[in-house]
C-alpha cells in the first residue's frame, strides 16, 4: 500500500475548550478561505482499474486496500458530518473508490439527508460514481434522500473507454445508469470526463453531440498529477482551452457566469440553447484563490488539498470516548484555520509537494 502520512491529532486533544457546537460559525483558513464543501471517501475500492487513478499494474491482486475495521462507520461519518455543517459545510459529496461498493450507502445517505445547516436548511448531498451499479441502485438512493449524482464517463466508443477504465466495462451500462438517474430525478446530473491527450480527446465532440439538449451537463477535466502512481505527464494533459477549440470548431459557444463561489468549473452555453457544459483547468489554470473543500478519507483522516501528502486523523478522536463533539470541532477548526494549501498555483514551484509522497485518489475521493 502506498505510504500515508499520518498527523496524529490526539497530542493536542486536551488543548481544546469545549465551546459551544451550534452553530459554531464559519471557519476561515489561514488565507481566508471559507469551508462549504465536505467530500467523504466511503471505501478504497473500485470495480474499474482507470489507468489515470488506479493503474492496474499498481491496484492488482497483492494491493493491500483498507480492511472493514479501519474504515469509519456510518455512524461515525454522520457525527463528523454533523460537525462540519455546524461549522459552515453545506454541500457534502459521497466519493471513492467507487462508493456504490459501500454496502448498505442507502443507509447512510439517509444519515446524512437528516442533517440540516445552523440556518435550518438541507444539504446540498450529493455523489460521484463510474456509474456501474447506478441503473440498480438509482431509485433507491433517490428515496433515501440523494439530491443528485455526477456520473463520470471518459467516451462513448467502447474500445476508447474499455482502454480508460481497464475492466472492459461497455459504456451501455454506464448510459443506462445516467438514465435510471435522470428517471429517479437525481438531477441536475452532472457528467465527468477526464480528457487524455492522445487517449480519449477524439471524444470530446461526440461526447459533447450525445449530452447537448439533454439537461446533462457535461464537464471536461483536464487530467491532473494526483498521487504517485498514474504516471503522469504534463504531454498527456489536453488543456482547457483546446477543449473548448474543438468545441467552438462544432458549436457557437458563449461564457457563462459562476454558479457559487469556489466553483471548479468555468461554465459555457451553447448560443442556440441546448445547454451547458463545464471545463475544470486544474492544471493550466489554478482555482485554489477561492478553494473550499475539505477531504475525509476512508479510514477518517482529513486532508486540506487533494494534493496534500499528510492526513489528520480523526478517526482517533472519533472513536475515544472521551473526547466529545466539542473536541471533535476544536480539531477541525484548528486544522482548518493552518490551512494554506494551494498546489496547484505552486505546481511547478520548489514550494509544490514532491509527487511520490502524494495521497492517492482513490482513497481520499476526487
Ligand atoms: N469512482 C468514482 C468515479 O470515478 O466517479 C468516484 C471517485 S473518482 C476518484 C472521482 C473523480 O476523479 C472521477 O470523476 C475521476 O474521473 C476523477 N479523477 C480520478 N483521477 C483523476 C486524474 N488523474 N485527473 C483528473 N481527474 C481524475
Ligand atoms: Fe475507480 Fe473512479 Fe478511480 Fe476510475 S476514477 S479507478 S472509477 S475510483
Ligand atoms: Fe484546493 Fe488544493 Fe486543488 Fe488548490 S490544489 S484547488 S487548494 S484542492
Amino acid at each position: 500500500m502506498t505510504e500515508k502520512v499520518l498527523i496524529p491529532l490526539t497530542d493536542l486533544r486536551r488543548r481544546w475548550a469545549p465551546q459551544p457546537l451550534a452553530p459554531a460559525g464559519q471557519l476561515l483558513d489561514a488565507l481566508g478561505r471559507p469551508l462549504r464543501d465536505l467530500r467523504i471517501s466511503v471505501t478504497d475500492r473500485c470495480n474499474f482499474r482507470c489507468s489515470y487513478c488506479m493503474p492496474k499494474e499498481v491496484f492488482d491482486k497483492h494491493y493491500e486496500f483498507l480492511p472493514h475495521a479501519a474504515l469509519l462507520s456510518f455512524e461515525e461519518i454522520t457525527r463528523l458530518a454533523r460537525v462540519f455543517v455546524a461549522q459552515g459545510v453545506q454541500k457534502i459529496r459521497l466519493t471513492g473508490g467507487e462508493p456504490l461498493l459501500r454496502r448498505h450507502i442507502e443507509t447512510l445517505i439517509g444519515m446524512l439527508a437528516g442533517l440540516r445547516t445552523p440556518e435550518g436548511l438541507p444539504l446540498d448531498l450529493t455523489l460521484t460514481t463510474n456509474g456501474s451499479l447506478l441503473a440498480r441502485k438509482a431509485k433507491a438512493l433517490k428515496e433515501a434522500g440523494l439530491q443528485r449524482v455526477t456520473v463520470s464517463l471518459d467516451g462513448l466508443d467502447d474500445a476508447v473507454f474499455q482502454q480508460m477504465n481497464d475492466v472492459g466495462f461497455p459504456v451501455a451500462e454506464v448510459l443506462a445508469g445516467i438514465e435510471a438517474a435522470q428517471a429517479a430525478g437525481l438531477g441536475p446530473i452532472k457528467v465527468n470526463m477526464v480528457v487524455k491527450r492522445g487517449t480519449n480527446e477524439g471524444q470530446v465532440l461526440p461526447m459533447a453531440r450525445h449530452f447537448r439538449n439533454s439537461g446533462i451537463v457535461l464537464r471536461f477535466i483536464e487530467y491532473m498529477d494526483v498521487g504517485a502512481t498514474n504516471g503522469w505527464r504534463m504531454d498527456e494533459v489536453l488543456p482547457s482551452s483546446a477543449v473548448l477549440d474543438l468545441l467552438k470548431s462544432e458549436f457557437e459557444m458563449k461564457p457563462l457566469s459562476p454558479a457559487a463561489p469556489g466553483e471548479t468549473a468555468e461554465r459555457w452555453a451553447y448560443a442556440d440553447g441546448g445547454g451547458e457544459i463545464g471545463l475544470i483547468s486544474s492544471v493550466t489554470q489554478a482555482f485554489c484563490g477561492d478553494c473550499n473543500r475539505a477531504r475525509v478519507s476512508t479510514e477518517g483522516r482529513l486532508y486540506t488539498c487533494l494534493f496534500a501528502h499528510r492526513g489528520h486523523d480523526l478517526r482517533t478522536l472519533l472513536r475515544d470516548p472521551t473526547q466529545d463533539d466539542e473536541h471533535l470541532a476544536g480539531a477541525i477548526a484548528e486544522v482548518w484555520g493552518g490551512r494554506s494549501d494551494r498546489y496547484s498555483q505552486l505546481r511547478s514551484s520548489a514550494d509544490a509537494p514532491a509527487q511520490e509522497r502524494r495521497v492517492e485518489m482513490h482513497y481520499i475521493g476526487g
